[in-house]
């Protein structure tokens, strides 16, 4: 079992305006006063972690807590972190430090929305040490980032990356979508071109997903979303798939690409299926054995941030799906040894019947001790895991 928490995540659930696609926890109608507010009671819970921490292990059916690792990753995502001020963010991360969370992390990443940075706040950022920022870009066609309903034009994502890199970023990362609305694999090309040439270490390109609750989703039932035809939408995958490695980019995880050595190690940390602890409204702590999840609701969590959490204990069975779900995730795959010393579990044995058709099929591979996906099996990873849930 493992003795310490490899990643801590802290949320911010604001955005300046809802992007058509949106599932997230996060919201475009809470003012400055909310917002503070909100800081107030992160900054309770934080100041509580040991006290949290006590609890989430006692319920959880653990014989010893775990502790924060020095080096733990720190996350800063949302919603839209840097849509708070440079104070409020200031103060979170020196509550951080005072309570030994934030410690000397492997990397501190801050997620960034375009439209809300200026060079002033990202040397401040810098400043407080994080040392890695992450953009939303989605696309670099103004029609396109229309259609998704983003608050920055392309022009503007374009600038927030050269201001990030006057300010001292180093390591930056940039999302990139296809399958959207009047995207073509001409206008795809030409925004995935215009981000390699930013040279960037770490690019995560997704396909467009319509999630259920989502302004996309009504479109879709009113067949009022003209999204590009299937056909189109592989070859923007494909392109992705060609184009990336060619600029030295290697995918280490389904829809994640970096330079060497320029990898999320906070990502790996979930990958990894390794304990991490989270704080604010509607986050969600691992610590091995057990999940504990913050109340989504902003208000409730402002009222009681340290009175909201609901435990789920999770089987054995569970935790072992879970492992390998989150690990064929990751181009690394699986450590087979890993896997027996954790959970005693030997996956070949275990999955026997599942896994002869992949082996053959070459979805999945199986060496050096270790088991992974293929790029063909990648480009099928649901359908792959759902043979490996039992449950
Ligand atoms: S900026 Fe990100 S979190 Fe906010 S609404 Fe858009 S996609 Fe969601």
């Amino acid at each position: 079992m493992e003795k310490f928490y490899k990643g801590v995540y802290i949320h911010t659930p604001f955005c300046l305006q809802k992007c058509l696609y949106c599932d997230f926890p996060s919201y475009a109608n809470y003012g400055a006063e909310v917002q503070h507010s909100y800081i107030d009671a992160l900054c309770k819970e934080l100041a509580n972690v040991n006290k949290l921490e006590q609890t989430f292990f006692a319920e959880s059916g653990l014989t010893n807590p775990l502790t924060i690792a020095e080096n733990a990753t720190i996350y800063f995502g949302g919603g839209t972190p840097t849509i708070l001020d440079i104070a409020a963010i200031t103060k979170v991360v020196e509550v951080l430090k005072a309570n030994n969370i934030w410690q000397n992390p492997a990397e501190a990443t801050i997620e960034a929305n375009p439209g809300t940075v200026d060079l002033d706040k990202l040397k401040k950022l810098r400043e407080l040490g994080f040392d890695r920022i992450s953009f939303g870009v989605q696309s670099l066609q103004d029609n396109e980032l229309k259609a998704l309903g983003r608050i920055h034009t392309a022009a503007e994502a374009l600038e927030a990356i050269k201001l990030a890199k006057q300010a001292g970023f180093e390591r930056i990362n940039a999302d990139l979508m296809y399958g959207i609305i009047g995207q073509t694999k001409e206008s795809f090309a030409k925004t995935l071109k215009a981000i390699l040439e930013e040279n960037l270490e770490h690019l995560s390109v997704y396909g467009l997903i319509v999630e259920e609750g989502t302004p996309f989703y009504d479109m879709l039932e009113r067949d009022a979303l003209a999204l590009p035809e299937e056909n189109e939408t592989l070859e923007m995958y494909e392109l992705t798939q060609r184009l990336l490695p060619e600029y030295g980019y290697n995918r280490y995880e389904i829809s994640n690409y970096a330079k060497p050595g320029g990898e999320s190690r906070h990502n790996l940390v979930y990958w990894r299926y390794l304990p991490y602890l989270a704080f604010g409204a509607g986050a969600c702590s691992f610590n091995g054995a057990a999940r504990k999840t913050n109340s989504l609701d902003v208000t409730e969590y402002i009222t009681s941030p340290l009175e909201t959490a609901i435990l789920e204990k999770l089987s054995l069975d569970i935790q072992k799906e879970e492992y390998i779900f989150m690990g064929l995730r990751a181009a690394e795959g699986i450590d087979l040894l890993d896997a027996k010393k954790r959970y005693n579990l030997d996956v070949e044995k275990e999955y026997k019947e599942e896994l002869e058709d992949f082996l053959k099929e070459e979805y999945l591979v199986i060496k050096h001790g270790r088991m992974a996906l293929t790029e063909k099996g990648m480009r099928f990873g649901n359908q792959i895991f759902e043979k490996f849930i039992k449950i």
